[in-house]
């Protein structure tokens, strides 16, 4: 007969199990961006669930440490709803430094099961992955070619300085001018990286980037929710409305700076990075069109196709029209979304975007850091071809077919 031990709560957070003689087993959110509550456990199965932290519907957000499990084969079920992609979340080894799908072996979305290596003391389990504050400075901190600027957008409601960057070209008037976004859904984590495989085209030492810092101006705001993003929140359907319906009332002080920001600057291309769901259907990149979409936008898709970088294989067939699927003037009920408001108020404007990153796999092809970053930068190739004008030419070339 099975000893029965105490269960021991040592803060709401973090819940330690007495193990009796064996090792004791810790579940805890206190990593970056942590968000997770601990239920209990029974036998080798952990019941957990995700806190909502102030949505209005279930968000499927989350991130873990477990500690003290090692050589144990654990299953971890998550009982409000679901929370896990088909490919099972992302499994660090060394405290962050590198994920691997390590669990994906009878995921389900509400649950997944992971064979603890017998020297693994600290595991890290996230829904995706991750990308902080840290992050973004440490890539500002690589040696770059090329000066920019940072500075403060605005504070974030609980005193946080939200970040952004620029680059100006230093000799020539701007060809074109971008403006880039991520996290107004702050648990959209991982589209982080291909904005940031975008900015690092502009930097490097190459005949690229030479060719962007002459004649792109880019500007960042990297963190727009930067209080959720910081602290794990979900973000999306957040109360009242979340930061990407805040484009009519502007009651965030983000939301309200980056339109600002925009409105002085009126750039000829502005672009949104999110992720869309987890489920099966949402496993592709795409751009969801709105009323406002300009021909030279769609043309645009076209450029990031042809110059696409890794093995994302994105496609402009995946791009989801107006009208199509979630993608109503109903999804828009609480507010009008950034990329929706940009369209709509910016005279300049030519590409006024969100573009969706899948959280774990693009047709098939896992995601990574890595392949992000190639697909960002990819997407750098895009912007010097709209510049030149190919878009441009797409439209003509259409025109004249149509003639
Ligand atoms: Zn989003």
């Amino acid at each position: 007969m099975k000893r029965i031990c105490l269960i021991i709560a040592t803060t709401i957070a973090a819940l330690s199990l007495g193990a009796c003689s064996e090792q004791k087993v810790t579940i805890d959110k206190d990593i970056p961006a942590g968000n997770i509550v601990f239920e209990r456990m029974v036998n080798d199965t952990v019941y957990v669930h995700q806190e909502l932290r102030g949505s209005k519907r279930a968000w499927f957000y989350w991130g873990f440490r477990v500690k003290g499990a090692q050589g144990k084969r654990l299953t971890f079920v998550f009982t409000k709803s679901y929370a896990i992609s088909p490919r099972g979340p992302v499994v660090s080894l060394d405290k962050g430094k590198s994920y691997e799908y390590l669990a994906e072996e009878g995921a389900t979305m509400y649950q997944f099961t992971y064979d603890f290596p017998k020297s693994a003391k600290e595991v890290w389990f996230y829904e995706c992955h991750p990308y902080t504050p840290e992050m973004w400075e440490a890539f500002l901190n690589k040696p770059h070619k090329g000066k920019f600027e940072t500075g403060v957008l605005c504070k974030s409601p609980k005193g946080r300085d939200v970040p952004f960057l620029r680059m100006t070209p230093q000799n020539n008037t701007p060809k074109l001018s971008v403006v880039i976004s991520c996290r107004h859904h702050c648990s959209e984590a991982s589209a982080e990286y291909v904005a940031e495989g975008l900015t690092a085209a502009v930097l490097e030492d190459s005949e690229l980037g030479a060719w962007l810092r002459e004649n792109i101006e880019l500007t960042v705001v990297p963190f727009v929710d930067m209080d959720g993003a910081v602290d794990g929140d979900q973000g999306k359907w957040r109360l009242p409305h979340d930061h990407n319906r805040d484009y009519t009332e502007f009651i965030y002080p983000e939301t309200a700076a980056l339109a600002s920001l925009i409105a002085e600057t009126q750039p000829q291309m502005y672009i949104d990075f999110h992720n869309p769901g987890l489920k099966k259907k949402d496993n592709y990149i795409y751009t969801p069109y709105k009323e406002h979409t300009l021909p030279i936008d769609i043309a645009f898709s076209q450029l990031i196709e042809k110059y696409q970088e890794g093995n994302l294989n994105y496609s402009t067939a995946d791009d989801m029209p107006f009208g199509v699927g979630w993608n109503t003037a109903k999804n828009y009920t609480d507010g009008l979304s950034a990329a929706h408001w940009v369209g709509l108020n910016i005279k300049s404007i030519k590409v006024a975007r969100s573009i969706e990153i899948p959280f774990t796999h693009a047709k098939g092809t896992l995601i990574y850091p890595s392949n992000m970053r190639e697909f960002g930068h990819g997407m750098a190739r895009a912007i010097k071809a709209f510049a030149e004008g190919e878009a441009d030419a797409i439209l003509q070339e259409q025109q004249n077919a149509e003639k």
